[in-house]
């Protein structure tokens, strides 16, 4: 193995952010297969349409045709150990997205050259700009008609507020998408063109040399016009900008035809992030230390419904891992051996016996671990930051049709919650279960894996509470509660009201002022 600041320096870990259609899964798998990590064009593809026979182990994504969990996926190009976290596409699922987010160290953000920047795309890129994660855009669909370059770039900068700096330029669109023109590496790449006559070199001038059949186009003639006006108005490059999530770099290319893929790999390789330092209770911990330490990100169940596992998803943020490591948990002070550990590739998971700073590992979890969970190799106990946590909107009353199943559905509740994608509360007067979620689509997919995975049908009530606020002093009356403001306990033993609306809220506010509330939200 090459020495441990070698290894880390190689990685390069980062998320994928689009709105669902700009063309996540056909980038991914183009990177996958330039990677060597894929065979077949379609892999991920088919994992994504269901078609993909390892990968039904989630029922549900192969129903709606959505991803709903995220997966990591790694390969070696040219030196780099990249790490690719698949993040949902669908917004119910945010909040795996979100803490997806903590784990890596930069972003691709897509867009469909057609619509622009999209809703999805754009809560997204706030997070990784709240956070200061560098975004490298990849502007999709070029073999389509879409919006002109200079409404896309002006786009970014009116609706987004980020700089940009395109790497390229597209010749034309669509029908008439000739190539692009390369900045960074002062070339024009033809589309559809064989591989040998593929690339032109560029004069210093930043010109085609000669006559070529190119130049007589018009549409030529424009592209070298606008690249004017960005040479002379545009931003400038600045790598320490781009670090600092101030200024995107930004690629034109049309992934499903396999264009501008390469060239934007090369590029993002070249300027994205190693490991970085991440926070912790002891300050900043440098990725470059011996020391092994990380978090859980993500807890899943029950992947690969042969085994009936959970596997807690750890970043790891200094130094390396090795199997049948002893570390300890944070969180109990207890110690840990770190026998059974599992990487990920789309779906064939293999073990993993090193990893270092920055990569991703799957660890076999027997209930241990919680989301957001330290673990460290030193004798020093430390927390890394808490993980954003989200106040969940919607809220129903749960039981088991088959009160036979009581044990089947307190251990499958109990599995899921952990997870982190519900939330469980109970009422303190009639300890009812109620789950609460940000999205609708959670309590299908809640409802649907309760069936499969622990074989358990459920009964969910809606309930009329919409906002959840935490009491500070847990000393309360329960003859506070009421249907308008529900008095419940989490499944921390925390006490929260849920109320129906602002108004009974605020109603609730006025008469007891004692009552002191807040919003976890509020407190990140
Ligand atoms: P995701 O939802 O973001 O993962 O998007 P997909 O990768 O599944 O792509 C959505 C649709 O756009 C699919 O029908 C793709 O074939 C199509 N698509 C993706 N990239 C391109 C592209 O470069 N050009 C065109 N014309 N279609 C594309």
């Amino acid at each position: 193995m090459k020495k441990l600041n070698e290894e880390v320096l190689s990685r390069r870990t980062f998320a994928i952010i689009s709105h669902p259609d700009a063309g996540k899964t056909t980038l991914t798998e183009k990177l996958l297969l330039f990677g060597g990590a894929i065979r077949d064009a379609g892999t991920v593809k088919a994992k994504k349409t269901g078609k993909f026979a390892t990968s039904d182990w989630m029922e549900i994504e192969k129903q709606r045709g959505i991803s709903v969990t995220s997966s990591v996926m790694q390969f070696d190009y040219d030196g780099f150990r990249v790490n690719i976290l698949d993040t949902p596409g669908h917004q119910d699922f945010s909040e795996d997205t979100y803490r997806t987010l903590t784990a890596v160290d930069s972003a691709v953000m897509i867009i469909d050259s057609a619509k622009g920047i999209e809703e999805q795309t754009l809560k997204l890129f706030k997070v990784c700009r709240m956070r200061g994660i560098p975004i490298f855009t990849f502007i999709n669909k070029l073999d389509r008609q879409g919006k002109s370059p200079l409404e896309l770039l002006a786009e970014l900068e009116e609706v987004m507020g980020i700089e940009s700096y395109p790497m390229n330029w597209p010749i034309g669109m669509g029908k008439e998408f000739l190539g692009i023109y390369d900045r960074f590496h002062n070339r024009v790449e033809q589309f559809r063109v064989e591989e040998d006559e593929r690339f032109i070199s560029l004069t210093e001038d930043g010109e085609i040399a000669g006559d070529h059949k190119l130049k007589e186009n018009s549409l030529y003639d424009q592209m070298l016009e606008e690249i004017m006006l960005l040479n002379e108005a545009g931003n400038e490059f600045s790598e320490e900008r781009i670090n600092n999530g101030e200024l995107t770099p930004v690629f034109f290319g049309s992934a499903l035809t396999n264009f501008g893929v390469q060239t934007f790999l090369e590029a993002y390789l070249k300027f994205a992030p190693e490991p970085q330092p991440r926070n912790s209770t002891s300050g900043p911990v440098d990725p470059l230390s011996e020391d092994f330490s990380g978090f859980v990100f993500k807890i899943q169940a029950n992947m690969n419904p042969a085994h009936r596992d959970r596997i807690a998803f750890l970043r790891i943020c200094s130094g390396s891992f090795e199997r049948g490591m002893s570390v300890t948990l944070s969180r109990t002070g207890k110690p840990i051996k770190l026998a059974q550990s599992t990487q990920f590739m789309a779906d064939d998971r293999s073990t993993v016996d090193e990893a270092v700073a920055g990569d991703i590992i799957g660890l076999y979890d027997p209930g241990v671990y919680q989301i957001g969970d330290t673990i460290v190799s030193e004798k020093e106990l430390f927390h890394y930051e808490k993980l954003p946590q989200f106040t969940p909107e919607l809220f129903v009353r749960v039981t088991a049709k088959n009160v036979m199943k009581q044990k089947h559905f307190h251990k499958g509740i109990q599995q899921l919650v952990q997870e982190g994608a519900i939330q469980l509360f109970k009422t303190v007067k009639t300890d009812e279960y109620l789950l609460g979620a940000v999205g609708q689509l959670q309590f299908e997919v809640f409802e649907h894996r309760m069936k499969n995975e622990y074989n358990v049908e459920v009964i969910m009530e809606r309930v009329g509470s919409k906002i959840a606020r935490w009491i500070e002093n847990d000393e309360i009356n329960d003859n506070l509660s009421s249907s308008r403001s529900l008095l419940v306990k989490d499944r921390f033993d925390k006490k929260a009201f849920l109320f129906e609306n602002e108004f009974a809220l605020r109603w609730f506010q006025d008469k007891n002022p004692e009552v002191k509330l807040y919003n976890p939200m509020d407190m990140q």
